[in-house]
């Protein structure tokens, strides 16, 4: 029975990376999804096509489809839900916005979150978990719609969601590509290029427990960070207001960053399969942890932080960017300053 279990796993995994790839094809299309242009109504009928096939629940009512209305423009929320076998205890919530900031394929902001979702989602079978799984792509999560009234996810807490509150939330953004560093260009060590960054351990002090339980798969390194280091990227910004447990997730900006050469095709899939992977565990781990409501911010997470850094990173690696093994905030502060200067554009704008 268990190697069985097993086999089916093997199975699925090794041609996680291609079914990857064909959701991201299908997302993101030459003509973008950008909010109250042809292309995010093409996104909407999409999006919603993908939770039916997995057989998610609404979330509310009888459609995936959460609609609202910001000045006179229409957005719409796709919210579906895998029920645990305890409907009484806050959900899990896993979400990414599908909209894109120009009229273009936007790949990597944001199909590639998109299609680790729904992946993630086909992996949870119901009553699988204890606690709900939400699964919620938001829209309007770019300008200039980002941290307004309008934002999908802002609406989505104020105006959509149920009463449970949530046990934890895992938002993606900008995960599908390797990074690379300005100066080293192609010469960027595989260690370096597989990187991503989970930002909010501090939100709860169980949180650094749980990362550090949950071994990422070989094709990606985690280093867990501050949310304040680069802060609220995407759409856990209301989660994080309102003193939910969360992480984010994502590999920062890259020279495609917001532009029509952000296309499928400069994805690296395997990274992308292993993130999923790792996010499926991670939700695994949360659901089995208990995280009591925790209303003081800002846990002590400096320790932790420089380990996982020096985890993820061999000293000759760090050697290479002038830095020594990371153990105290002012290690992991030069680190971060390296690693911005080398990848982010200037400002932190999403
Ligand atoms: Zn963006």
């Amino acid at each position: 029975m268990h190697s069985a279990t097993t086999t089916v796993a093997v199975t699925e995994s090794a041609g996680l990376p291609a079914e990857l790839e064909q959701l991201v094809r299908g997302l993101a299309l030459a003509d973008g999804r950008r909010v109250g242009h042809p292309g995010h109504q093409v996104a909407e009928a999409w999006v919603a096509e993908q939770l039916r096939q997995r057989g998610l629940e609404p979330y509310q009512g009888e459609h995936y489809a959460l609609p609202y209305v910001g000045g006179r423009t229409r957005f719409t929320n796709f919210v579906g839900l895998i029920p645990g076998r305890d409907q009484s205890l806050s959900p899990l919530l896993i979400g990414a916005h599908y909209d894109s900031v120009i009229d273009a394929p936007c790949a990597d902001d944001n199909a590639a979150s998109v299609a680790l979702t729904l992946q993630v989602a086909s992996r949870i079978r119901p009553g699988q978990l204890r606690h709900d799984v939400v699964v919620a792509l938001f829209d309007a999560e770019e300008p200039p719609y980002f941290l307004t009234d309008s934002m999908g996810s802002i609406r989505f807490y104020k105006d959509q969601r149920d009463r449970r509150g949530f046990h934890a939330v895992i938002i993606s953004d900008l995960i599908g590509h390797d990074v690379g560093l300005r100066t080293l260009g192609d010469d960027t060590p595989e260690a370096i290029r597989r990187l991503v960054c989970v930002l909010g351990a501090e939100s709860h002090p169980a949180l650094p427990g749980v990362i550090e339980t949950t071994p990422t798969p070989a094709s990606v390194s985690a280093i867990a960070l501050l949310n304040s280091y680069a802060p609220d990227l995407s759409d856990h910004h209301i989660f994080r207001l309102h003193h939910h447990p969360y992480l984010f997730l994502s590999c920062g900006h890259w020279p495609h960053y917001h532009r029509a050469t952000d296309t499928p095709d400069r994805l690296n899939y395997v990274k992308l399969a292993a993130l999923t992977t790792w996010t499926t565990d991670l939700l695994h781990k949360l659901d089995g942890t208990e995280l009591p409501r925790c209303l003081s911010p800002d846990h002590k997470t400096d320790a932790f932080e420089a380990a996982s850094i020096a985890r993820a990173l061999p000293p000759e690696v760090l050697a290479l960017l002038g830095l020594a093994t990371p153990r105290t905030r002012a290690d992991v502060d030069r680190f971060v300053g390296h690693l911005f200067r080398e990848t982010f554009e200037l400002g932190f704008v999403d």
